[in-house]
């Protein structure tokens, strides 16, 4: 549909252009699906209209003037002028009233509304046609001499504001600008008088603030209030489409990611009044409730009240109904007990609208004499949960299809049910201290400390702390296990502290530039303000944003919730790509399997190392000089190994456990300090000068492009072979106890294929011999990462002795681009702001450039091994447009953190559902089952 405004667009353009679309009395000239001409509000609108649902007549200018006008210097094309008075003509025949008319004058409103919707960005003028000549008029008609001063005072504050003040580019002196004047003139009528609220103004008093805000305007503004309604009519339109360039607009938009070329368009419609006394009201509603997804009419009102009056929270609006009365509205009176009639048709109207757009509705209504009137409708935005329950529900009623309930829910809406969450009420009032990348997400509060140290001390006193530091390094993992977030200076999507918070889902904020951490003295300064040592602070790691004090948090608790199973259950019925686990440790792997991880994609040996039993033996084997010396140490690490992976490949219970051979450069393993280094060369009985020579041997310029992954089992092959040894020990040992297990060897770094076959040799040796020891039959499969560009390139030579491949796609970004993983932090914010790049590549693939390595090594791959099997362990394979890629290019699996499994299994299944949708609406419903049939068949046989 859209195509099709497109289209009658290029046809027309530029001077035959229609430029105005009538709506009203049961018809309108648009519909709901010319939202990029009509603008979300107008194609809506006309929607309604076209549905015999009573909207106020009137007319929108489309968004094509709006782009027209400011490309032409402030002037309306040719036609616009005849097209808007042509219209108008239409709403005065079916209101019976003229616009301008002294006995019996029409009034107007003026309502931006662009293509999505900008809340509070925009201006609306209310209450146009107002002026000496029709006010006589219009009191005649409605006998209501309060009510037309109020109007009238209501549209020369409006409309000096938006049009004459904002449009006009008036900036106010001393940041007063013309509102916040004649409020304050309005404060201080009230004063005089002794009264305290709105209503307690009589005729004669706004009478009288009429003629001073008339002179306040001259005096401030140097202008008169225009006294002449088609002169406030235009007045209000031009400003209404200057308001798509205003400040807050644009900045809005810079956020929202929304261009500057789609223009907004204007609405101008009859005005009803929800002012005309007690049988008129105003007021909002959600057709379900937003905040819980519930299928209860959701909303407020208020009893003699223009439009803005419920948003602007002048009076606490009352309940809409019985059922969503609260402990503190209960004593109020709810729309289907004041009105019940009215009701009936509103309720008649929701149930009407939501059937038609098959979606939860944001609507405004105003009661005019007991007249219902429906002046907006459109999409209503909802949080996690009730995103998730309503798309459950709707395709249970039978509203939408299962595929279509699961492009409802954000991948950042299922996110919300598995951190805990800042109160989003709350954090509006909060102050921000900084803003970094969001690399955990979720919520935390707690207070300041310096040190892994400290975090552990306090975290055992039972404080919740969060640890804020330059960058974090393996040394500090027990006081990042202890915080309750991590929030570091420096650092990108993919350093340490980011992808150890990630992996336990916690919240994390990294590259925090504007933090100035002087660690010495346990304060750090931000924004002026100094933090010290316990002080709170709370993190939002969905946004990256750190705010000053502590913040309430919503919890959330995904297996209670019965909608958010469903839903996720009908993801892995729909979806092709698997979906597995980077895991290094049993736990993690036990919590994934939890999220639905279907196996071990990356399990890092080396992130066992660390530990205070191990990091002796490791560091020996590291300063070791001979390979005997290097066997001996490695001996001692061999048991260490073996049980680590009997943990983890018994926790997968017979899944398959990618298992990467030692990747890092290896002096990573022996930095030390002074007293460290004579502690160790002690321990191993040899000169520290000695042990000195040697760890100053393995230093290395650009380890990350150095002696690492395959590379140091080359040089050291008996590293290998312990690893091997341990793998397949652990795997006998627990088939022998008749648990399931599958070892896949995964074998990192790789560039050429003489560098697999190398590695691969001893691992099937090593494999042979375990077998015949143990005497038992063991299944693996020896495989490599791709993340070497080079490997790439080569891919169908690799292919021939590789069983499976994992795009590692952290090492690929960083090689593609030449972007040092640890070093983006510096320059990665300003090529973000000035646009170079759109998205960080470390968070989403580069589906351009990395992304066509990796399509090129699928092809290539597959061309010499046709059931080579593919996945993707970098942090990419979390991130849903990757996960929506690596559908698109036939990987057979994903694998994240175990926090992101679930967010990888909705947005595989939503890849699978786009392509069903769009199967569907080609007419190929049987070929399009048969895709489905094929790929099950070849998830089962991965797995
Ligand atoms: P926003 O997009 O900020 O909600 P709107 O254009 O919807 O701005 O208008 C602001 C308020 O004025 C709303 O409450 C709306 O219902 C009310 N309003 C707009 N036009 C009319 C009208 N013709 N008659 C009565 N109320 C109106
Ligand atoms: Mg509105
Ligand atoms: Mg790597």
């Amino acid at each position: 549909m859209a195509k099709k405004v497109e289209m009658a667009k290029k046809q027309d353009m530029p001077k035959e252009s229609k430029y105005v679309y009538s709506f009203g009395a049961g018809t309108a000239e648009g519909h709901a699906d010319m939202k990029e001409l009509l603008g979300g509000k107008g194609a809506n609108l006309a929607e309604m209209a076209n549905l015999g649902i009573p909207v106020p007549p009137g007319f929108t200018i489309t968004t094509e003037v709006c782009t027209l006008f400011f490309g032409n210097k402030g002037k309306y094309p040719p036609g616009v002028k005849d097209e808007v008075e042509a219209a108008l003509r239409k709403v005065e025949s079916t209101m019976g009233t003229t616009f301008g008319d002294p006995e019996d004058p029409l009034l107007v409103s003026c309502r931006s509304g662009a293509r999505r919707s900008m809340p509070g960005m925009m201006e609306t003028v209310l209450n146009i046609g107002l002026t000496s000549k029709t006010i006589p008029g219009m009191i005649a008609k409605t006998g209501d001499e309060r009510f037309v001063y109020d109007a009238y005072r209501r549209l020369i504050m409006m409309y000096s504001d938006v049009v004459m003040e904002k449009a006009a580019g008036v900036e106010p002196a001393g940041e007063r600008g013309i509102r916040l004047q004649l409020e304050e003139e309005l404060e201080a009528a009230k004063h005089r008088k002794g009264v305290h609220l709105d209503v307690e103004l009589g005729a004669e008093d706004w009478k009288a603030l009429v003629e001073v805000f008339k002179a306040k305007v001259k005096e401030v503004l140097g202008k008169p209030f225009p006294d002449d309604a088609m002169e406030q009519l235009w007045g209000a339109i031009g400003a209404v489409f200057r308001s798509w360039n205003g400040k807050r607009a644009v900045s809005y938009r810079r956020i929202e990611g929304i261009p500057d070329d789609w223009g907004t368009a204007v609405n101008v419609q009859a005005m009803v009044f929800g002012n005309m006394g007690d049988d008129s009201a105003t007021g909002v509603a959600f057709t379900r409730n937003p905040a819980t997804g519930e299928n209860i009419f959701y909303g407020e009102w208020l009893v003699n009240a223009q439009g803005e009056d419920v948003v602007a929270g002048i009076r606490t609006p009352n309940p809409l109904n019985r059922d969503c009365k609260t402990p503190d509205t209960r004593h109020m009176a709810s729309l289907d007990e004041a009105m019940p009639k009215i009701y009936k048709d509103l309720d008649r109207i929701r149930t009407r609208l939501e059937k038609h757009y098959r979606d939860m509705q944001d609507i405004e209504f105003t009661i005019e004499h007991h007249r219902l009137w429906m002046l907006q409708t459109r999409t209503g935005k909802r949080n996690g949960a009730a995103a998730v329950r309503m798309a459950v529900d709707m395709a249970q009623e039978k509203l939408i299809s299962k595929e279509e309930a699961l492009l409802r829910v954000s991948p950042a809406q299922i996110d919300e049910f598995l951190h805990p969450m800042v109160d989003p009420t709350a954090e509006k009032k909060a102050t921000a201290l900084a803003k970094g990348l969001p690399a955990g997400p979720g919520g935390a509060a707690g207070r300041v400390v310096f040190t892994a140290d400290d975090a552990e001390a306090w975290a055992k006193r039972g404080e919740s702390v969060i640890l804020v530091r330059n960058e974090t390094s393996p040394e500090d993992v027990h006081g990042m296990h202890a915080a309750a977030a991590i929030l570091t200076a420096k650092g990108g999507m993919t350093s340490h502290a980011a992808l150890v918070a990630r992996g336990w889902g916690k919240c994390c904020i990294v590259g925090c530039g504007s933090l100035n951490i002087r660690a010495a003295s346990k304060r750090v300064d931000v924004k002026g303000i100094t933090l010290s040592e316990g002080d709170w602070i709370t993190l939002n790691g969905t946004k990256g944003v750190v705010y000053q004090g502590q913040i309430p948090l919503l919890t959330a608790d995904p297996k209670k919730n019965k909608w958010y199973k469903q839903l996720m259950t009908w993801a892995d019925q729909i979806r092709r790509l698997g979906v597995w686990t980077n895991a290094d440790r049993p736990i993690d792997a036990q919590t994934a399997r939890e999220f639905g991880a279907e196996g071990i994609g990356l399990c890092r040996t080396e992130h066992m190392f660390f530990d205070p039993a191990r990091i002796r033996a490791v560091r020996e084997m590291i300063v070791a000089e001979t390979v005997e010396a290097r066997r001996t140490a490695l001996a001692k690490l061999l048991p260490f190994q073996r049980d680590d992976f009997m943990g983890i490949l018994e926790a997968m219970k017979g899944l398959p456990v990618t298992i990467r051979l030692l990747d890092p450069p290896l002096h990573e393993f022996v930095t030390l300090d002074g007293a460290q280094t004579v502690e160790l060369a002690g321990d191993l009985g040899v000169p520290v000068e000695k042990l000195q020579a040697r760890i100053q041997q393995l230093h290395e310029l650009n380890p990350m492009l150095g002696h690492r992954g395959c590379r140091l089992g080359i040089a050291y092959p008996e590293i290998t072979e312990m690893q091997a040894r341990a793998i397949f020990e652990a795997a006998a040992e627990l088939l022998k106890r008749r648990v399931k297990a599958l070892p896949e060897v995964m074998i990192p770094l790789v560039g050429q294929p003489s560098e697999f076959t190398h590695q691969e040799d001893i691992i099937r040796r090593v494999a042979t011999e375990v077998a015949k020891e143990k005497k038992v039959k063991i299944k693996y499969h020896v495989g490599t990462m791709i993340e070497v560009p080079r490997a790439a390139l080569v891919a169908d030579k690799i292919a021939e002795r590789a069983e499976f491949f994992s795009f590692g796609t952290n090492d690929l970004t960083q090689m593609t681009f030449g972007f040092s993983r640890d070093d983006v932090g510096g320059f990665l914010p300003e090529y973000l702001q000035k646009k170079i790049l759109p998205r960080d590549p470390f968070e989403s693939l580069d589906q351009v450039g990395v992304g066509s390595l990796v399509a090129m090594a699928v092809q290539r791959g597959r061309s010499a091994r046709p059931d080579l099997k593919i996945g993707i362990c970098g942090e990419h394979g979390g991130d849903p447009e990757s996960v929506e890629f690596c559908h698109r290019v036939g990987l057979d699996y994903v694998s994240c953190s175990p926090f992101r499994v679930p967010i990888a299994r909705l947005a595989a299944a939503q890849a699978a559902a786009r392509d069903a949708i769009k199967a569907k609406a080609a007419g190929k419903a049987a070929a399009g089952s048969a895709v489905k049939a094929k790929a099950k068949a070849r998830t089962v046989s991965t797995v």
